[in-house]
Formats: structure tokens, sequence, C-alpha cells
């Protein structure tokens, strides 16, 4: 485990020139496999006696890396990297579960998130129950015997609200399952839930940590804490058959998990990182530490100002006084509170329709953590398959206009929302 602090590690975790040809920039490995020494390796690699790369499903210099620097600042022991955030989700859970378990989830939720938790898993004969996760007592009273995973947004997206990470992972270490994080929105440089007792800690690349939306990914990051010997995970304790009777827990101990990952949910579920992606993310995370100190500012402003406007109905900001959430935000995001925020414009559905397609600077997409600034209409794009109950659950409501705040010139940012806000006026929709 690394003991350089975040700005450190975020440069240097994971790579050591002398083995790398002297490249200061990590290179690229963009090769699928890698030549064995002869049998004997080759025997040894596939029977975990000694580490080393196999195929680039499994592992590849260049995510490994990134595997490296992401553990480092989460304050994990290791991460596996995926394909997406959402293969992340998907990879670690299936790694957990089989047919008959069941979920406790917060009902805030990144809208795949909910979609594979309420439609898809339910296919495999894996259930989810949704909780406010406002009270963490919440979590405990929906577990059932055959519950195996307490999972939630450390900041909801697009509710935005903040978690009492202390709270819901007292629950699930009473109900001795391992709480899982998804910590995208917070970020590891404004957030470490694992310091909080998260287990395992989910992130989409996609978003801050790359940065400018050029690459997807996804991680998968293990504290190394959680008892899978305790009872209520006989294939961490029990001879796999899926990998010549490795006893997880016997063979790599706190690793269990991660390495479980690793060799069954990466080699059967195959949602590998591209190592071009890997990359591209090592380049963004080396500046996710100014970046979001940016986005966090830029965005606290807006929402002060936004409070101001005649057209503005609310403002959900985690860092604003005036959130349910601002609480928790000193607890929890002392260093800044991310650069999405929320807002309702007077006049509804069509009002908020307008702005997002009267806004200039502002892109019209369904993204996050972009350094350019990014708007959306959730009610009609990204949770519009959701009933209008779901949708109140999630906390989309029809005036509701999200913004992921970029790091354009602030007067920039405010002169296009208001312009935008002048088009609602002109068409008489308040
Ligand atoms: C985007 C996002 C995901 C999914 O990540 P992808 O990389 O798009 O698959 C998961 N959780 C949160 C909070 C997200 O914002």
């Amino acid at each position: 485990m690394s003991t350089q602090k975040f700005s450190t590690a975020a440069l240097h975790a994971g790579h050591d020139v002398t083995i790398n040809g002297g490249t200061r920039a990590v290179p690229i490995y963009q090769s699928t496999s890698y030549v064995f020494k002869n049998s004997d390796h080759a025997a040894d690699l596939f029977s975990l006696a000694e580490p080393g790369f196999i195929y680039t499903r499994i592992n590849n210099p260049t995510n490994d890396i990134l595997e490296q620097r992401l553990a480092a600042i989460e304050g994990g022991i290791a991460a596996v990297v995926t394909a997406s955030g959402t293969a992340a989700t998907n990879t670690a859970l299936l790694t957990l579960l089989k047919a008959g378990d069941h979920i406790v989830s917060s009902n805030s939720l990144y809208g795949g998130t909910y979609n594979l938790f309420k439609n898809t898993l339910p296919r495999l004969g894996i259930t989810t129950s949704f909780v406010d996760p406002s009270d963490p007592a919440n979590f405990s009273k929906a577990a059932k015997e055959n519950t195996r995973v307490f999972f939630a947004e450390s900041i909801g997206n697009p509710k935005l609200d903040v978690l009492d990470l202390k709270g819901i992972s007292k629950e699930a270490k009473a109900f001795k399952v391992p709480f899982i994080v998804d910590n995208t929105v917070a970020t590891p440089y404004l957030l470490n839930p694992i310091e909080h007792g998260a287990d395992i800690v989910i992130h989409s690349l996609t978003k801050y940590i790359n940065g400018n939306g050029t690459a997807l990914g996804g991680a998968i990051i293990d504290a190394g804490k959680f008892d899978w010997a305790n009872g209520k995970f006989p294939e961490f304790t029990e001879p796999s058959p899926g990998y010549h009777g490795l006893v997880y827990t016997e063979a790599l101990e706190e690793a269990a998990f991660i390495g479980k990952v690793r060799i069954e949910g990466l080699r059967d579920h195959g949602a590998a990182l591209s190592p071009f992606n890997a990359f591209q993310i090592i380049q963004g995370l080396e500046t996710l530490k100014v970046r979001i100190k940016e986005h966090s500012k830029n965005a606290l402003e807006l929402a002060k100002w936004l409070q101001e406007q005649d057209a503005v109905e609310w403002v959900n900001y985690p860092g604003l006084e005036s959130s349910k959430y601002h609480k928790l935000a000193q607890e929890y995001l002392k260093k800044g509170q991310s650069g999405l925020l929320t807002f309702g414009v007077k006049g509804g559905y069509e009002a908020a329709k307008t702005v997002v397609d009267e806004a200039k600077v502002f892109s019209l997409l369904a993204n996050i953590g972009d350094t350019k600034s990014l708007i959306i209409h959730p009610a009609s794009t990204t949770h519009q398959q959701l009933t209008e109950e779901e949708q109140a659950s999630t906390g989309v409501t029809p005036d509701l206009i999200r913004l992921s705040v970029g790091l354009e010139d602030i007067e920039d940012l405010k002169a296009d929302l208001n312009e935008a806000f002048s088009k609602i006026k002109k068409k008489d929709l308040v």
C-alpha cells in the first residue's frame, strides 16, 4: 500500500521508471498477451504461484499502474479497472452474488444503476430493496436473511444527497454484509469512503477522474477489511470449482474479494478496460485535484447566483447553507462539494426544456464531470423510463435541471443561463 499523500500518489504510484524503459509518462502497453519464459513459468502464473501478466482481459501493465494509483488515493489495498463504471458495479456484484441473493440499495442512484438493480439483475434471480438513505436504519429494516450487500452513492446523482457513510457502515457491519459505495461524483480527492467504513468503492472513471469526456472506464477498489469468512459468503471460504479448487480467503487473505474480481469476474464477464483508455484516464487523474477544486468553486458560486434569480424556484447544492445536506457536506466534503448542482425553474417541465435548449455554453448531453459545462433535463431524458413515483424517489422532478459545472469563466456561465432564462419569459411559460 502506498504511503504517499494524494497529490504524489496520483502522479507516481505504480510507475517504476526503471522497468518501463525510463519513460516518464506511463506507456500504453497495447498488447493482448505476454510471452511466458517457459511452460513452468506459464503454469506458475496460472496457478497464482507467481504474479505477472497473462492476458489483457485479466491484467495489463498500463491498467496495473492505474489500478495502483486508484487504490493508493482511495486508501484501498488493491483495485481492478473495468470497461466502464457500469461494468465496475456489475462485475463487483456478480463476483459477490448468486441467484437468490438480495441487495439493499439507496434509492438515490444513477439512472443506469437503478435500472440494473430494478430490471436486469432480477432476471438472474438477484433482487433489490430500495430505501431512503437519509436514515441509515432503513438499510437494516429492509435487510433479509438473504441480503448480501448494502449499496449507495456517496453523493447521489442527480439528487445530490450526501450519504451518512459512518451511519450506514455501522448498519452493514452489524448485519455482516459489505457496504459498497459509488464515489463517482465526490471523487477520491474530496472524499475517501473507506475512511468512513466502506468496504468496496466503485468509480465511473468516465467522469471527473478522466475529466474531459474522452474515455469510458470504471474501477473497483477493495478496502481489504471485510471478513469474508463470516459464514455468509461460502464462495470465498470453500474450494472454488471455477479456479481449480482455490479457497480465496486462504490463498489471497485480505485480497480475497479483489482477487476474485480479477481472476473470475474479469475472466468470465470480460468487461476489461482498454489500455488506451487507461492511458487517457491516467492523464486525467494527474490533474484531478486541481480540476475538482475549481469545479467545486465554480459550482458553489453558480449555485449562490442561481438562488438570486427570478426565474429560479429552488437550488440544490450540498455546499449551500440552505441545502438539507449541508451538515453532512460539512462532515464529509470539507474540501469541496463537487461540480454538480440541480435547480428548478418557474414554469415546470416546459420551462426547463426551454432552458436546456437555449443554453449555448452549457452542452446539452448525458454526461457529468467534463471540463466543459453540461446541462440536462432528467425528466425528459435520463429518467424518462421511470414512473413519476420512481422519478420522485430518485430526486427527479419535472422542473429539475442538472448542471455539471465546468471550468469556463464563471461570468460566461452566468450570462449563458441569464440569456436562457429570458427566453422562458418571452415564451410566457411563467
Ligand atoms: C456515470 C455514472 C455511472 C456509470 O458509469 P459509466 O462509466 O457511464 O458506465 C455510475 N455511477 C455514477 C454515479 C455515474 O455518474
